[in-house]
C-alpha cells in the first residue's frame, strides 16, 4: 500500500495511460476497464457496486472510500469515448503519448483522465480517515444515450448512502460549471399509402407529411429564438431545434409510403426537455394527421424518443457549488455549451456541478489531448477534497 505522500504525477500518469489503453468506444464493452478500476482500488478498503446493462456487456461501477454514511461526495465520470474511425491520428489513439506538456489519446480530455486521477488518489483518500465517503461513479453510454449512469444514480439514498454533492468531471478547465442545456433526440416516422402519383386521392404521401412536420419544427425554432434566456451565459442563449437526416420514398411517380427523419432539441435548462416533442405531437394531431388521412385511414405518424437528457439548472448557494468553488480555489461559476450526466443527478434531487480537467475544444477531435498542468490542477483538487473530508 502507498502512503499519502507517495502519490506523484507519475503514479497519476500511469493510471491515465492504463485507462486510455482500454478501447471503450460507446458501441463496445467497458467491462475490462471496470474490472481494472475495481482491482486497482482493491488494495485499499473500498466497496464496489456494479450496475450492468441488460445484455451484461457494459457496467457502471460505484467505488466508495470511507464510512458508508450519508453526506458524501460523488465524483462522476463516463468511461465510454467517441469513435476514432475516419479521424487522422498520429500514432495509436489508445496508447498514451506525451509530448510538449500534453497527453494525447482518445478520452484523455473527454473524460477518462478525471476518473483515472480520482482512482489514483484512493490511497490518499483511504489514509485520510474520511468522516464522509467519496464515491467514484464510472458510467457507460454517456456519449450515445446518457442512460448508463441512471441505475447507479438512483441507488444513492437506497443501497448506497445519500451524498450531499455531486461533481461531474467533464472538461471545464477545472472551472465550476453550474448550467447547461438539455438534449433530446428523436426519430419521427411518417407512414403513408402508396399510389400512382397522378392519383393523390388513392393514397397518402409520407414525404408531404414529413415536410409539413419539419417546416413546423423550424417555425417553432424561430419562435424559441424569441424566447431567450436572460442570463446571457449560454451561447446561443435560446433553445434550438435541428433536423439532421431525412429519408423517404422509392420513386418519383409513387406516393411515398415511408419517410423518416432524425432531429434534436437542445433546450434552455429552464424549459422542459420534451417541449419540442410535445409541440410537434400537438401540431401533428391537429393538422398533419387529418391531412394525411384525407383519403386513407392507415396513414400514421410516430415520434420515438432516442434520448432525453435533462439540462443543468443554476442552483446558487448549493452545497455542490460551495464545495467545488472551495476545492478548485475559484470564485465564480460558468455555463457550458454541452449536455452531460449532471442533469440526471440534479433531476433526482442531488446538488450537482461540473468541474474537471481539460478543455472541451479538444474533445471528440483527432489527436485529442489534455495538458499535463490540467492533470496537476485536478490532483490538487483531489488533495483538497481529501483534506476537507478527513479528520
Ligand atoms: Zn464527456
Amino acid at each position: 500500500m502507498k502512503r499519502t505522500s507517495e502519490i506523484t504525477l507519475d503514479d497519476t500518469l500511469g493510471a491515465i495511460a492504463k485507462i486510455i489503453s482500454f478501447n471503450t468506444e460507446s458501441q463496445r464493452s467497458n467491462l475490462e476497464l471496470i474490472e481494472w478500476a475495481e482491482r486497482y482500488s482493491g488494495d485499499y478498503p473500498v466497496s464496489c457496486k456494479r450496475y450492468y446493462n441488460e445484455e451484461k456487456t457494459k457496467a457502471t461501477t460505484c467505488i466508495s472510500v470511507g464510512p458508508m454514511v450519508d453526506g458524501g461526495i460523488v465524483l462522476s465520470g463516463h468511461t465510454d469515448v467517441v469513435p476514432v474511425e475516419g479521424q487522422s491520428w498520429i500514432g495509436d489513439p489508445y496508447t498514451l503519448r506525451r509530448d510538449d506538456g500534453k497527453l494525447f489519446g482518445r478520452g484523455t480530455c473527454d473524460m477518462k483522465s478525471f476518473g483515472a486521477i480520482a482512482l489514483a488518489h484512493i490511497p490518499l483518500f483511504s489514509s485520510a480517515r474520511l468522516s464522509r465517503p467519496i464515491h467514484i461513479l464510472l458510467s457507460y453510454d454517456e456519449e450515445i444515450t446518457s442512460q448508463g449512469s441512471i441505475p447507479g444514480i438512483e441507488d444513492f439514498g437506497k443501497n448506497l448512502p445519500r451524498p450531499s454533492a455531486v461533481i461531474v468531471g467533464e472538461p471545464t478547465m477545472m472551472k465550476v460549471a453550474d448550467c447547461h442545456k438539455s438534449i433530446s433526440t428523436y426519430m419521427t416516422t411518417v407512414r403513408g399509402h402508396e399510389a400512382h402519383s397522378s392519383k393523390p386521392t388513392l393514397g397518402a404521401n409520407a414525404i408531404a407529411g414529413a415536410a409539413d412536420l419539419i417546416s413546423e419544427l423550424y417555425r417553432y425554432a424561430e419562435f424559441l429564438e424569441g424566447q431567450p434566456d436572460q442570463s446571457g451565459r449560454l451561447d446561443p442563449g435560446y433553445s434550438t431545434i435541428s433536423v439532421g437526416t431525412v429519408a423517404g420514398g422509392t420513386a418519383r411517380n409513387i406516393l411515398a409510403k415511408d419517410c423518416k427523419f432524425l432531429w434534436e432539441f437542445r433546450g434552455l435548462p429552464s424549459v422542459p426537455q420534451d417541449l419540442a416533442k410535445r409541440h410537434l405531437d400537438r401540431y401533428c394531431a391537429e393538422k398533419v394527421l387529418p391531412r394525411l388521412r384525407r383519403f386513407t385511414s392507415d396513414a400514421s405518424v410516430d415520434t420515438t424518443v432516442i434520448t432525453e437528457v435533462p439540462g443543468l439548472n443554476q442552483d446558487p448557494g448549493s452545497f455542490a457549488e460551495a464545495i467545488a468553488l472551495k476545492l478548485s480555489r475559484t470564485h465564480t461559476t460558468v455555463a457550458m455549451p454541452f449536455a452531460t450526466e449532471a442533469g440526471q443527478f440534479q433531476v433526482r434531487g442531488f446538488p450537482t456541478v461540473l468541474c474537471g480537467p481539460g478543455n472541451v475544444d479538444q474533445a471528440h477531435q483527432p489527436n485529442e489531448f489534455i495538458a499535463v498542468d490540467q492533470v496537476s490542477a485536478c490532483m490538487s483538487f483531489m488533495s483538497a477534497l481529501s483534506a476537507e473530508l478527513g479528520q
